[in-house]
């Protein structure tokens, strides 16, 4: 809180700032966009263009820069999915394009594993799809999988997590080689799945038709997402965007997911700094953060504090705060309380079914790992 104008712009209309120690959540802003893809953006300005050509030519950067057949620029990575899903039920037909989300005479189920049902698998039905699960709680087999797809499979969806990856889920691989051997074709949302680099893109690369990649992870502007995918795959996605509607007068169901020039542009940029910055020097830094967060926390009786090097996906470190409320006097939850009743307001939380604090650097701003760590500390007399 280097800065005397802190939060200023959201104080003056009365709303208030708050110090992110969650990480990159789209309830409070994703990311924030970096130098190079605000100086884009600011580019952008000068000049009007015909979005469809933008669209073309920022898929096409894209999909050169992560090693992929095609790319598309998506209203956030929700959007991805939900084009991807219109687009593997009306395909080309400019007819049912116009007719969905109604799915009469389309085939409209989009298959998902009862593992892998998840917070975001909503988007996959608001084009009008239907998901139907195979395979149980305990696990999924490549029988289940067989039985499930029938005459009205339109896809089979897949949820990628590296981080932690699901032994008694089916796996991509399995997926793939079932699906495509019927004729389905298989999406992945990959949306945090960006590091290694070289799993950026990589379920594409495997013969998936359709991935996500949300750009919040990126640092570009949280409205954008990406859609990776086969040439035929991300033309027919096209053909659902908001573009479409307007250039080609076809008017499919992206309309009300709309993305700015600025915001393509910003996209771009945030790929390309992606793929060439210098990602040690990235988790150096979030390393250091996190022990400027725990420091002030060692020796306090009930406190366990335990740096997380889990640098899959798009969270590099973190630090896991548990607490012994018999002992500190205070559980995880009341701690998350109280941090955002704060001034400012610290928001952290305990996931469902968790007990632990997850502390992510990713959304600190410069000084705000040693407020978060002191103001932790400070709960606790010290
Ligand atoms: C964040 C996220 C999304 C949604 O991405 P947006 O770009 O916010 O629309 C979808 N799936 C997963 C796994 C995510 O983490």
């Amino acid at each position: 809180m280097a800065d005397a104008h802190w939060g200023d712009v959201y104080k003056e209309l009365g709303a208030r700032p708050v110090i992110n120690a969650i990480g990159s959540v789209t309830m409070l802003g994703g990311s924030a966009p970096l130098p190079e893809v605000k100086a884009a953006m600011e580019r952008a300005d000068g000049a009007y263009i015909p979005l469809m050509e933008l669209e073309e030519k920022a898929g096409e950067a894209i999909a050169r820069m992560v090693n992929v057949p095609a790319a598309y620029v998506t209203s956030g990575a929700g959007s991805a999915l939900t084009l991807a899903t219109a687009a593997f039920m009306a395909g080309d037909d400019d007819a049912k394009i116009q007719q969905l989300p109604n799915t009469a005479g389309m085939k409209n189920e989009v298959l998902i594993q009862k593992r892998q049902r998840y917070w975001y698998d909503r988007c996959l039905e608001l084009g009008g799809a239907r998901l139907v699960e195979f395979g149980s709680a305990e696990r999924t087999t490549r029988d289940d999988l067989e039985r499930a797809i029938g005459p009205k499979t339109a896809a089979v969806h897949y949820y990628a997590v590296e981080q932690s990856p699901d032994p008694h889920a089916l796996s991509l691989q399995d997926t793939i080689e079932i699906a495509h051997a019927r004729g389905v074709p298989v999406m992945v949302d990959s949306a945090g799945q960006v590091y290694p680099l070289d799993i950026f893109g990589k379920y594409v690369r495997m013969g998936a038709d359709f991935q996500c990649i949300a750009a919040k992870y990126l640092g570009a502007p949280q409205s954008t997402g990406l859609a990776l995918g086969t040439k035929d795959t991300i033309r027919k996605l096209g053909l659902q965007s908001f573009v479409s509607y307007e250039g080609r007068r076809i008017r499919g169901i992206g309309r009300p997911q709309k993305v700015d020039r600025q915001e393509m542009v910003g996209a771009v940029a945030a790929v390309k700094r992606w793929m060439t910055m210098d990602h040690e020097e990235r988790l150096a830094k979030a390393e250091r953060q996190s022990r400027t967060v725990m420091a002030p926390l060692r020796g306090i009786r009930g406190i366990k504090t335990q740096l997380l090097d889990n640098i899959l996906g798009h969270q590099p470190y973190g630090v896991r705060l548990d607490f012994d409320s018999k002992v500190c006097g205070l559980t995880g939850k009341e701690v998350v309380d109280r941090l955002k009743a704060g001034d400012p307001p610290i928001w952290t939380r305990v996931r469902e079914g968790e007990d632990y604090i997850l502390i992510h650097v990713f959304g600190l701003y410069e000084g705000e790992d040693k407020v978060v760590g002191e103001r932790i500390a400070a709960l606790f007399g010290r």
